[in-house]
């Protein structure tokens, strides 16, 4: 394969307003596509509007931008490719790699309870066909095999993705996207080589992989970081309502982030001084590795 230009992105879903965690995953996705010269674009994965919430995705433009962080390119919005999700998936169904899953959530529980499967994998009920019941949810169709990518902090890391989650659903019975799929066709779509955010989604990388292998499209590296943790050791979430960034201090707010990822604080003067000096430290301690 030809060599790409590095391409990295912040990939947030509107469901609140950002917070140290996002901050953390924000500004290591960005420092490492500036120290390999690459680029850096933001995503708003608007694709839930159960969850997400209305001026969400307009506030963390906004608080990106006074952190002096704004995307190198134009940002895309996941409710824009609709039907760039639609074609991806009958372009997979024709290639029999999705089928229709007429199970419901209590009949999946039970009939992995029966098996003896761990709670919430998906036994593999329709594979076959629904039996003449009517599809609700449409799954892609998993191999029984290991796989592995290699993590750039965690090294490699491997899943057996039919026994840890089983056929994955592409299209929920609510007939929205999930997100497996918009994330890897929106990642084709705009170039992305590198994937750097919060270790929460390390487990949900092998269902990625095996999604770029269906689409002949090469897998990006990645890196998964440390997530930031509340009080009670809980990861901090949007949806739950974690305390949003100090607005007063931005600059802070960017320390605390740095620090988070294993650095000394800088002591800047200036937002602009922060980014400049963040930028050699992050570029010295991953210069040695081969791109
Ligand atoms: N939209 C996802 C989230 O906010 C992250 C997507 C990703 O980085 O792959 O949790």
């Amino acid at each position: 394969t030809p060599l790409r230009p590095y391409c990295g992105r912040f990939a947030p879903s509107p469901t609140g307003r950002l917070h140290r965690g996002s901050l953390a995953a924000a500004l290591a996705s960005r420092l490492d596509a500036h120290a390999a010269g690459g680029r850096w674009l933001i995503r708003i994965e608007d694709i839930d509007p159960p969850r997400d919430i209305p001026g969400a995705g307009e506030d963390i433009l906004r608080t990106l931008e006074r952190l002096g962080m704004p995307s190198d390119g134009p940002v895309l919005w996941q409710h824009d490719r609709l039907d760039a999700y639609a074609a991806v998936f009958e372009d997979l169904k024709a290639k029999g790699a999705v089928y229709g899953c007429a199970c419901s959530r209590k009949e999946i529980r039970a009939a992995a309870q029966a098996l003896g499967l761990p709670e919430g994998v998906y036994p593999g009920t329709c594979r076959g066909g629904t039996g003449g019941r009517e599809a609700r949810a449409w799954r892609f169709r998993v191999p029984d095999r290991d796989v592995t990518f290699v993590d750039r902090l965690a090294g490699p890391y491997t899943q057996n993705v039919e026994k840890a989650v089983g056929d994955f659903v592409l299209k929920r019975a609510d007939g929205l996207w999930a997100y497996q799929l918009a994330v890897v066709v929106d990642d084709i779509f705009e170039g992305i080589t590198d994937i750097v955010r919060g270790a929460d989604l390390i487990d949900n990388t092998p269902r990625q992989c095996l999604l770029y292998e269906a689409l002949g499209a090469p897998v990006p590296r990645y890196m998964h970081i440390p997530l930031v943790l509340n009080d009670r050791g809980e990861k901090l979430s949007k949806q739950q309502g974690a305390t949003p960034l100090a607005d007063d201090d931005l600059l802070g707010e960017l320390e605390r982030a740095f620090v988070h990822l294993g650095f000394e604080r800088i002591g800047a003067d200036s937002i602009e001084a922060f980014h400049r000096e963040a930028l050699r430290c992050w570029a010295d301690r991953f210069a040695e590795e081969p791109a």
